[in-house]
Order: C-alpha cells, then structure tokens, then sequence
C-alpha cells in the first residue's frame, strides 16, 4: 500500500512557504524551485468506507503556490493540449494574485462546467502533456497542476454565491430539442439558449448529468456539482424533461414533425456495456461496470437499509479491465463492503488507461492489481451463483496497432481465484435505441452516429456529437462536440 499524508500536513507546508514567494517578482528559476502542491486528500482507511469525495482540494495557501510554477509561457503549448482551448496562463496568472473571480471568468469564456473538468479530466494526457514544466522534468506528472487550480476556482465561485446566470439573448421563436443530459448535451443546451432558442432537454433516467451522475461516483465527483450546473440552466430558461426516451416515448423524426423542433442535437451518449464473451458471464453475482454503478449511484443501492434495489453483497469481487471504469467499479465494491478487490489486467501498469491519479488512490484503497492476466472462465455452483474465475498469465510481446506492447499468453498457466461477484469494466457502446428506431439515421459499424465536420447527421436538421460520435471518450470532448453542434445549429437556425 502506498503511504498517505494527510491534509493537515500538506496545509500546514503551504502556510510555512507561502511568504518566501512573491508572484509578481518571481524568475523562471525561482518560480522552478516551488514544491508542486499535492492534492489533499481523506485518510485511505477511512474513505474506503464512506462514499464522501476522495480528493480535498487544495487550500488558499496551496493554490497560489501551484500557480505560482506556471512560467506564463508565451507560446502557451497548454492551451493546445486542452480541447476547449482555455486560456490557462491566464487564468493561473488571475489565481496566483488571489483574483478568483477573473479567474473563473476566464475559464468559464471556453468551459461551462470547469468544477466537473477539474475533477475528471484526464489531464495528464491533454493540457499537462503539453505544460513546459513537465517536459522539463520529463515527467508529465511534475506539470503545472493545472486542472487542480481550475478545480479550486470553480469551487471558490460555487462555494461564494458568486455563480452569474449568464444573459439569454432575445427570443428567436425557435425550439430545439436535445436528447440527453449528459456533458455534451448540457454544453449545447448552455450554448443554444444563450443565443435566444427555446430549448428542451429529454433525458431517458430519473437523474440529469449522465455519466457524470451514473457512472463517476460520488466519492469522485460529488453529484451537488452536478446539480448546480443543472440549475444555472433552468435558471436561464433551459426546459428538462426525464423519464423521457426519445425513439420509445416518442420517436426522433416526431420531434420535429409533430412537435415544432427546428433542429435536434443527439448526445444520448455510449450506454451499451462491453462483455468479454466468456463462459459463465451469465451466473449470478456478474455485473457489468454500468449496472453495478448505476445501482449505487443512482439508486443508492449501498444504503442496505433504505435502498429499494441494494446491491449484491460480496466479500471477495473481480474486476476486469484497466481503465477508469474498472477502477471505479473497484473502489465502489470496496466501499460496499468487500473485503478483497482484485483488479485484472492482462497488460501491465504502464498501459493501463486510468488516470494515474486514480489508480494511485485505488492503491491507497487497497485494491489488489492483477497485472498480465485475463479471465477465460466464470465458475459457478449448482445454483448459479459465481464461485471463481479461472485466469490465464499472460506476457507482453511485439506492440499492436495502438503502439501498445500486444499481451501473449503464457500456456499453461491457468489458476483460479475464488470470488463471489465479478464486474467486467471494458467500457461501453453506442447507445442502440436510436438507431434501431430511426432508419434514416446513418451509424457506423460500431453503432456510432455518423456526423460531418459540423456535427450534423444524415438526417435534416439533426446533429449528434459526444460518445453517442465519438465511441466513449471523455468529459471535455463530449463538451467540444456539444459546443461545435451548438455553433451549427445557431447558424442554421439565424
Ligand atoms: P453521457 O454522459 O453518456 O450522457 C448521455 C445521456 O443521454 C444519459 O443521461 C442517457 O441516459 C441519455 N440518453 C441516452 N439515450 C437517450 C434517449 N434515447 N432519450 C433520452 N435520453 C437518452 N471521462 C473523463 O473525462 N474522466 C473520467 O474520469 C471519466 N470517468 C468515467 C467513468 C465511468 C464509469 C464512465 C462510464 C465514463 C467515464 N468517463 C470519464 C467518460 C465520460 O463520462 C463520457 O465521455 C461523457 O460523459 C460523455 O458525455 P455525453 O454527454 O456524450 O454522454
Ligand atoms: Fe485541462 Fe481539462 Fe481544464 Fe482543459 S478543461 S485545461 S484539458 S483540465
Ligand atoms: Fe504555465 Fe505550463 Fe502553460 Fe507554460 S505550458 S503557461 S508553464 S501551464
């Protein structure tokens, strides 16, 4: 298990420095002599028990430190890094002087939703792969923290009342319909209301927000985030209606037919869990990532007590897959009460997809890795209940097509592992409904929606982006597209 600093001694560092810098006078060199500021964080023994945020937050203290080692480069190589371009030495340069609500402002100029993209994004691989910083050290994770200084103005502007319903232009007469709640859709519903539309979101669950409220777990994204992005919307005159599934509870093309829609943007996302099509994964106690987390964030179905639908309890659980699906269904097991967790992999850690950062914590948590192995069997007893898993050892090999050392198996080395609940974690596939309701609709040969550079589909007025396009990707590309499909359907609506 990794060793954990706790957030007193890491606040308590920061208040000792603070004075010895002063922003406006700092060198380069000195500005490199800065300690990076590490990410607060609750007790690993005591989190693993609680479903409460992992991640603190960084203090006053802290966050002007970490934004005091941004060199304020010209040619700012991070904002190429980021996908919504966000004017990062600048809003770094605003919270280095205490200016939070500059800072925020500028943020918010390309991102509407930078406490959720603080949290999640996959920094690591976008804006810090590109920091000076890091490739200095020739280490991306020494980069300038920059989504953890996005995350503590975010929560410094929620968390002061200082949230600014942004102005609705005039009233244009024209309606447009979203399908989903997600990030894309709520990005491309901020963006066509500000420009004066009608907008209605119809979103399939009870719950708007997605994955980042369906799958993201609370202890990683606390859902009142969520929630008050969703009423920044309403507040502007965004209608939502859920328990609505456009294709079932009404079809696409009636939306604009019958219902006076000018146009539509599809983000209903990538809902369709991936199974490795193995034997045995039909025994009770197997759940895919999707259902497993939905039950316990959706429906709480942690709470044994309360919860209509609790959840399956099990004392020794596997996950397969290496991504941050899987590590997120790990650490919801643990926090059920699982006694062991293994998370099984048949590549080795450098190829794992989780964001580092997660993969630190599920350590800290005690998850156990199972690296070069891969299940090829799901045992079960006599009354259909998983028993065990017969895995296969595996080495790596010549790389494939990704550039990723291809895992051989080693014959021979099958063994078991006694388990009572697996949860295969591969990710997800398009979401079939609309497609399989709309025979006009032109999807690829994975399910994905088809789109042009405008994000506009085969179908008139009707555009699509998000992992309903892309295949299941990230937070901020879902929000990219919405915004791209936005600027469309604002041109052809003028
Ligand atoms: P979604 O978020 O999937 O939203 C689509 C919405 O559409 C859903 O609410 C769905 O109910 C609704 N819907 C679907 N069909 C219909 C219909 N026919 N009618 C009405 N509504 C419909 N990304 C990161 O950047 N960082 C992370 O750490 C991260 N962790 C993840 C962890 C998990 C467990 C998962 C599953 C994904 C994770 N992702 C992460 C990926 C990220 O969440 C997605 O890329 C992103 O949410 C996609 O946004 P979206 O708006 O396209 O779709
Ligand atoms: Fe980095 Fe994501 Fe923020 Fe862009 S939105 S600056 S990629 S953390
Ligand atoms: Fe700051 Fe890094 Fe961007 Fe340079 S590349 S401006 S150091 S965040």
């Amino acid at each position: 298990m990794e060793q954990h600093i706790s957030a007193e001694e890491i606040a308590a560092q920061a208040a000792t420095i603070i004075n010895q810098y002063n922003h406006e006078s700092l060198t380069p060199k000195e500005r490199r002599t800065i300690p990076l500021q590490e990410m607060p964080a609750q007790d690993p023994q005591v989190r693993r028990n609680n479903m409460e945020e992992v991640a603190l937050g960084y203090t006053e203290n802290q966050v002007k430190l970490e934004a005091m080692r941004c060199l304020q480069c010209k040619n700012a190589p991070c904002i190429k890094g980021c996908p919504v371009a966000i004017d990062i030495p600048a809003f770094i340069n605003a919270a280095a002087l205490g200016n939070f609500k500059e800072s925020i402002n500028i943020i918010k100029e390309s991102s509407s939703l930078p406490a959720i993209c603080g949290r999640v994004c996959p920094q690591e691989s976008q804006c810090m792969l590109t920091c000076t910083v890091g490739k200095a050290e020739k280490d991306v994770m020494k980069s300038v923290q920059i989504g953890r200084i996005e995350r503590y103005v975010a929560d410094w502007e929620r968390e002061n009342n200082q949230i600014n319903i942004p102005e609705v232009a005039a009233d244009t007469g024209k309606k447009v319909a979203i399908v989903g709640s997600g990030p894309s859709g709520l990005t491309a519903a901020f963006d066509l209301r500000k420009a004066g539309h009608d907008v209605t979101i119809y979103e399939a669950f009870h719950k708007n927000g997605g994955v980042t409220v369906y799958g993201i777990p609370e202890f990683r994204l606390p859902k009142t985030i969520v929630e008050v992005e969703i009423e920044t919307l309403v507040k502007m005159g965004v209608k939502i209606i859920t328990n609505f599934m456009v294709g079932k509870t009404r079809k696409l093309k009636d939306l604009i037919e019958k219902d006076g829609f000018d146009a539509i943007y599809i983000a209903a996302g990538a809902g369709l869990p991936k199974f490795m099509g193995i034997e045995g994964e039909n025994l009770v106690g197997v759940f895919s990532a999707n259902e497993y987390l939905t039950r316990s964030n959706l429906m709480k179905a942690y709470d044994f007590e309360k919860a209509r639908t609790p959840i399956y309890k099990s004392k020794k659980v596997a996950v397969f897959g290496g991504g941050n699906v899987a590590m997120d269904a790990a650490r919801t097991a643990k926090r059920i009460g699982a006694e062991e967790v293994h998370v099984i992999y048949r590549r080795t850690e450098k190829e794992m997809p989780a964001r580092v950062e997660e993969v630190h914590h599920a350590k800290e948590e005690g998850i156990i890795f199972d690296f070069l192995t891969s299940p090829v069997k799901i045992l079960g007893d006599e009354k259909g209940r998983v028993t065990s898993i017969e895995c296969l050892k595996f080495e790596l090999g010549e790389p494939d097509d990704s550039g990723r050392r291809r895992p051989v198996p080693i014959k021979g080395s099958e063994f078991i592992i006694e388990i009572d609940a697996c949860i295969p974690s591969l990710g997800n596939n398009a979401n079939p409904v609309l497609k399989n309701t709309t025979a006009e609709l032109e999807v690829n040969k994975w399910g994905n929606i088809v789109v042009d550079e405008k994000g506009k589909t085969s179908m008139d007025r009707i555009y699509a982006g998000g992992d309903i396009v892309l295949g299941a990707a990230t937070v901020i590309l879902a929000m990219g597209e919405g915004r791209n499909a936005a600027a469309s359907i604002n041109e052809i609506l003028k």
